[in-house]
């Protein structure tokens, strides 16, 4: 289940920032998974409230905003939803596909409150 060290990851990260600002905790996480990048987030969540307990995260909402798959055709240039990584161009059925989004995997923004709040 590589969620969980996805979700480990994480939490040292937000953990450490949240030190390093001399924040008392961490309220929430906001995350962009792609749906290509292979990352189920319902498991991530689990596994994030498990990976947080006893840091300063514990208590922090997890949000993940899930980008959709789009892939951008070599030949034509044609944009059009793809839900795997090999894609067929719809129109001319080239295979040079570019993936330019869903494969996204970032913390986008933390949010920290004072020591005492
Ligand atoms: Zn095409």
């Amino acid at each position: 289940m590589h969620e969980m060290s996805i979700a480990m990851s994480i939490v040292e990260a937000v953990d450490a920032k949240a030190r390093a600002e001399g924040a008392g905790r961490v309220s929430e996480v906001d995350l962009l998974v792609g749906k290509l990048a292979g990352i189920h987030p319902e498991s991530l969540k689990f596994c994030f409230s498990a990976a947080a307990k006893g840091t300063l995260a514990q208590e922090a909402l997890l949000a993940i905003e899930e980008p959709e798959g789009v892939g951008e055709c070599g030949e034509c240039g044609m944009r059009f939803p793809v839900t795997f990584y090999y894609a067929e161009c719809p129109d001319c059925r080239s295979l040079r596909v570019t993936i330019v989004s869903g494969e996204e995997f970032l913390i986008q923004s933390i949010t920290i409150e004072e020591e005492g709040e």
